[in-house]
């Protein structure tokens, strides 16, 4: 195992949000060493899907790695709604010009991030697998690929080693009073299928709603599509499949039925899905993220569904947060036990309820994408939000762009947004939205808006 320096920070997982907390530590010359399980040549490889990147997690990378994201993702600024009957429809994902979402394959993102956390001056240390904890030391004991083990010692231990975090797990087992854990998985899978791009609109987020399921396609650069089939799995079957798709013929007339727009431009989704076992979404949440020096970033500490795409938006808002406190309390100068400890506590402090936030944001979001968006009772519900924003911008934002693209913590979005809606149920109740829009508008604000505009005062 290699020596470590004085003033040394070990993360455990080269993942995106290690690789991005690992850059951002090296900006303030902080010693970082990362052990990640995967061989270098496996890292990353794992998952293929896109991720996309809105202001909020995007804001608080580096200026050269957010170029560069740039320079690789995709800029999509509407939802694409193809509808069951071959009409096709758009909504915005905002209002302004960076309201959107940056779409970058994940693999991309990982050899970005890994790369400028290298060149910052992180040392990766592959083939190291962490299997026990001491937060007290702190120290990780890490497992090489030949079974021998050795621990390693830092002055604060950082666990960024995803949904399934060893260092979670033996913290919580270590110390069942101090930290619980909840663990679910929902019903539905994903699998990506190969989509022909043929001419598509590059600048949307392509989405087939139906019902309990769902067919989403990210355009990319190189003019293709990263497809994902989001659909219940089934319960009765020994090998984990969607919902009755136990044939390339059964999966070939679903995908005939539901997305006939589309099917000719899947000529291999039979043989693709049969061969293809469905991802399982998880959702795990912890509370605190810390126990004595040691803390949870990331997946780690709350592990979402990727409904509205914020998890690893809310998990670069970590690093930064963590990093941001280890700045101003003077880490690489005081008492260094001592500033850890509270840091590490002044953190969870912090982000605790934005992670629980963001994961019943996200689990509401499903009904939207697979239902809600095709309903013309909602569609009208978000156009007179959109309007509401319009014209009174200081007064009412949407929940989405609360979410996506401001800094405002996701648990006090959520609130803002839980009063707002119920204020504006009651004047929506029995009118025709279209014809009654200014009208309602007008009441509302004469009714709410002062009130309103003194809350986000207070909540910033
Ligand atoms: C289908 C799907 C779509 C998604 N789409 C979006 C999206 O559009 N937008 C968005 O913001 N988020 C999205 N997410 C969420 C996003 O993928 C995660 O938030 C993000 O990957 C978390 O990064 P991480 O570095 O914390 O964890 P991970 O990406 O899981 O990385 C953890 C790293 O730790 C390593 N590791 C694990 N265990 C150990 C160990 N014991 N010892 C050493 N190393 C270890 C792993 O090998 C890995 O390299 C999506 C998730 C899914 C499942």
């Amino acid at each position: 195992m290699p020596e470590l320096a004085e003033r040394s920070v070990v993360i455990i997982g080269a993942g995106p949000v290690g690789c991005a907390l690992a850059t951002l530590l090296r900006r303030q010359g902080l010693e970082v060493d990362i052990f990640e399980r995967e061989e270098a040549a496996e890292s990353g490889s794992g998952n293929s899907f896109n991720l996309t990147l809105t202001s909020r997690g995007l804001d608080r990378l580096p200026r050269p790695v957010k170029r560069r994201l740039y320079l690789q993702g995709s800029v999509l600024v509407k939802r694409i709604i193809h509808h069951s009957d071959g009409a096709i429809s758009t909504q915005p994902y905002g209002t302004a010009d960076t309201h959107h979402l940056l779409s970058i394959p994940r693999g991309v993102l990982q050899v970005i991030l890994r790369d400028h956390a290298l060149r910052a001056g992180s040392r990766i240390h592959y083939g190291h697998k962490c299997v026990d904890v001491d937060t007290a030391r702190p120290a990780a004991l890490l497992q090489r690929r030949d079974g021998t083990t050795a621990w390693v010692r830092a002055d604060l231990l950082v666990g960024c080693d995803g949904a399934n975090s060893a260092v979670r797990e033996a913290i919580s087992r270590a110390h069942p009073e101090d930290m619980w854990v909840t663990r679910d998985t929902i019903d539905h899978g994903y699998a990506e299928i190969t989509m022909e791009y043929r001419d598509a609109d590059p600048a949307g987020m392509h989405l087939w709603p139906r019902g309990d399921h769902f067919l989403q396609a990210q355009p990319n650069r190189d003019q293709t599509f990263t497809t994902s089939l989001f659909k219940p799995l089934a319960h009765d079957t020994p090998r984990r499949q969607f919902a009755g798709l136990s044939t390339p013929g059964a999966i070939r007339d679903y995908c005939a039925t539901e997305f006939p727009d589309v099917f000719d431009r899947m000529p291999e989704v039979g043989q693709e899905l049969m061969s293809r076992t469905p991802g399982r979404l998880r959702i795990v949440s912890c509370a605190p993220h810390h126990h004595q020096r040691a803390v949870l970033i990331g997946d780690a500490a709350h592990a979402v569904v990727p409904f509205l795409g914020q998890g690893i938006n809310c998990s670069f808002e970590d690093a930064a947060t963590l990093s941001g406190l280890l700045e101003s309390t003077g880490f690489g100068a005081g008492d260094v036990d001592a500033v850890v400890e509270n840091v590490v506590e002044k953190y969870s402090g912090m982000r605790v309820a934005a992670g629980h936030a963001l994961a019943e944001l996200s689990l509401n979001n499903l009904q939207e994408l697979s239902a809600h968006v095709t309903s013309p009772s909602f569609l009208e519900r978000r156009a007179l939000e959109r309007r509401l924003h319009e014209l009174y911008p200081e007064v009412y934002t949407p929940l989405y762009q609360l979410v996506a693209f401001t800094r405002i913590p996701y648990d006090v979005a959520q609130q803002r947004h839980r009063k707002l809606s119920s204020a504006l149920d009651s004047f929506c109740l029995g009118r025709d939205l279209r014809r009654d829009q200014d009208t309602i508008i007008a009441e509302f604000v004469d009714k709410y808006g002062d009130e309103l505009l003194r809350d986000r005062e207070r909540t910033g």
